[in-house]
C-alpha cells in the first residue's frame, strides 16, 4: 500500500527545487550585502520558547503548533515560526556579550503550523528570515524594509505595496486593547467564534478576522494611531519620512496587527496585486520587538525581523514568468557508445568532473538516438562521444549540441578544449547581457 505525504506536506523537486535555491540565494546574497550572517537553530525547541516568546493570544501558540512529548516527557514543538529560535540562540550562546551590536543574522528552513492546507498555504513551508537586534533607532526598521523591497525588485517585483501600522510600545498598546474590549463589548456576540476568544485573550486579533460580516464591525473601531504617545509618534515619523525619501510605496493600515504577539511599535506586510480584485496574500512580513530578548532570559534589547514566505514567492515568480530559464544540469553528457569503452569513458568522466565541470555519463547499451534525447534532457551544452574506435586512438568526438558541429579531440586536449569552450560561451553572454 502506497504511504502518503503527510497533509499540508509537499516534496520540493526539479523546477520548484531550483526555484527554491534561486530565491534563497538571491535572497541571501542580498542580506549579506547587508551586514547579515547566517544563523542555523533547530527545526525543534523546548514548547516553552514559543509559549513564551510568541504569545499564549497568538493563534499559532493556541492551536497550530506541532508538539510532542520526548521520550524523557520534555514537551518539543517543531518551530512555528524562526524568530524565537534566533533570540534562545542569542541567550544560550551570550552572543550579546560577545559580538558587536546590533546582532544581525538571517536564515532559511522549513517551519511548521497545522493550519487548513490550501493554496499557498502548508503545514510545512519554507521561511528566509533576518533579524536585527540591539540597536532602537527607526532606521534599523527602515533598513529592514529596504533590504525586502530591494530583494523583492531582484526578483523582478517592483509593484509591492508596503504594509505599515505602529503599535507602540506595551502601555499605549494596554490601553488600546481595553478600548477595543469596551468597543467589541456590545458587538462580540454577533461575531465568529474565534473573534469571541480573541476578545477575551487579546482584542489586538480580532483587528486580524477575515470574515466579512465581523470586517464591517471591525472597519468602526478605534485605531491604534489615536493612542499613540510623542515619543511613539515622533518614532513612527521617522519611519514614514525616511520610507518617503527612498520612494516606497507604503500604506499605514491600522488593521495591520500581525500573527505573533511579540511585536510593538512598528508593524510591516509585503503585498502583492494578483489583478484588479485579487492579492496573492503577504509575501513576507515582519516588525519590531522590544520585549522578546529579556522574555526568553537576555537583556532589554529590542531587534528588528522579517520572514519571507518562498512558497509565495515561488507561486508569484511563476505566474508571472519571473523564474529565470532552468540552467543545463551538466555540462558535457558524456556518452559511452563502445564495447569496451567504459573504462575509458569513465576517466575521462572524473577527469572532467575535477576539473570543474558538470558532467554525466551513460553506462548502459543505448542507441545514439537515445542518448542525444538524454543529452537534450539535461539540456547538456556538449556531448562527449567515445566508442571502441576512439579508444583505439585515444581520442573522444565532442558535438556541440546547440550548433551541431563535431570535433575530433586528443584525450589529453579535452580539458583545455572545455576551457576555451566555456570561456568563449561567457563572453557570449555577457555580450549578450551589455
Ligand atoms: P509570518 O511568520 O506569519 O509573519 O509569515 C511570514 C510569511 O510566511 C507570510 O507572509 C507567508 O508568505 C508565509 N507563510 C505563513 N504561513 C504560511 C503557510 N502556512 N504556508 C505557506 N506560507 C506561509
Amino acid at each position: 500500500m502506497a504511504i502518503h505525504p503527510p497533509k499540508g506536506t509537499h516534496d520540493l523537486y526539479g523546477a520548484e527545487a531550483e526555484g527554491f535555491r534561486y530565491l534563497e540565494e538571491v535572497l541571501m546574497t542580498l542580506a549579506e550585502f547587508y551586514g547579515f550572517t547566517p544563523m542555523r537553530t533547530p527545526i525543534f525547541e523546548a514548547t516553552e520558547l514559543f509559549a513564551r516568546g510568541v504569545g499564549a493570544s497568538s493563534d499559532i501558540v493556541r492551536k497550530e503548533m506541532f508538539t510532542f512529548p520526548d521520550k524523557a516527557g520534555r514537551s518539543l514543538t517543531l518551530r512555528p515560526e524562526g524568530t524565537a529560535g534566533v533570540m534562545r540562540a542569542i541567550v544560550s550562546n551570550k552572543l550579546h556579550a560577545q559580538a558587536e551590536l546590533p546582532l544581525k543574522y538571517y536564515y532559511y528552513g522549513p517551519i511548521f503550523r497545522y493550519e487548513r492546507p490550501q493554496r499557498g498555504r502548508y503545514r510545512e513551508f519554507y521561511q528566509f528570515g533576518l533579524e536585527t537586534i540591539g540597536d532602537a533607532s527607526p532606521y534599523r526598521d527602515v533598513e529592514v524594509i529596504l533590504y525586502a523591497i530591494t530583494a523583492l525588485g531582484y526578483l523582478g517585483l517592483n509593484n509591492v505595496v508596503t504594509k505599515i501600522n505602529f503599535l507602540g510600545g506595551a502601555k499605549t498598546r494596554d490601553a488600546y486593547r481595553q478600548a477595543l474590549r469596551e468597543y467589541f463589548t456590545p458587538h462580540i456576540h454577533h461575531m465568529c467564534r474565534d473573534c469571541q476568544e480573541r476578545h477575551q485573550l487579546n482584542p489586538l486579533r480580532i483587528l486580524d478576522c477575515k470574515i466579512d460580516e465581523d470586517r464591517k464591525i471591525i472597519e468602526k473601531a478605534p485605531i491604534i494611531n489615536d493612542f499613540l504617545n510623542e515619543e511613539e509618534r515622533a518614532y513612527f515619523k521617522v519611519v514614514t519620512t525616511t520610507l518617503d525619501s527612498f520612494g516606497i510605496n507604503y500604506q499605514i493600515d491600522d488593521n495591520l496587527v500581525r500573527g505573533l504577539d511579540y511585536y510593538s511599535d512598528l508593524v510591516f506586510e509585503f503585498h502583492l496585486r494578483k489583478n484588479e480584485t485579487e492579492d496573492y496574500g503577504a509575501l513576507g512580513g515582519g516588525g519590531h520587538y522590544t520585549e522578546l530578548l529579556q522574555e526568553v532570559g537576555g537583556p532589554a534589547l529590542a531587534g528588528t525581523g522579517l520572514a519571507f514566505g518562498m512558497e509565495r514567492l515561488y507561486l508569484v515568480l511563476k505566474e508571472n514568468g519571473l523564474l529565470p530559464a532552468p540552467a543545463p544540469e551538466v555540462d558535457v553528457f558524456v556518452m559511452n557508445v563502445g564495447k569496451a569503452s567504459v573504462e575509458d569513458a569513465f576517466s575521462i568522466l572524473t577527469l572532467i568532473r575535477n576539473s570543474g565541470y558538470k558532467a554525466e555519463i551513460n553506462l548502459d547499451d543505448r542507441s545514439f538516438k537515445a542518448l542525444f534525447k538524454r543529452a537534450e534532457r539535461k539540456r547538456a551544452p556538449l556531448a562527449l562521444i567515445i566508442g571502441d574506435d576512439e579508444v583505439k586512438e585515444n581520442v573522444v568526438q565532442i558535438k556541440d549540441l546547440a550548433k551541431a558541429t563535431q570535433v575530433t579531440v586528443a584525450y589529453e586536449d579535452i580539458i583545455s578544449y572545455l576551457d576555451e569552450f566555456y570561456t568563449r560561451e561567457a563572453g557570449d553572454d555577457a555580450g549578450e547581457k551589455a
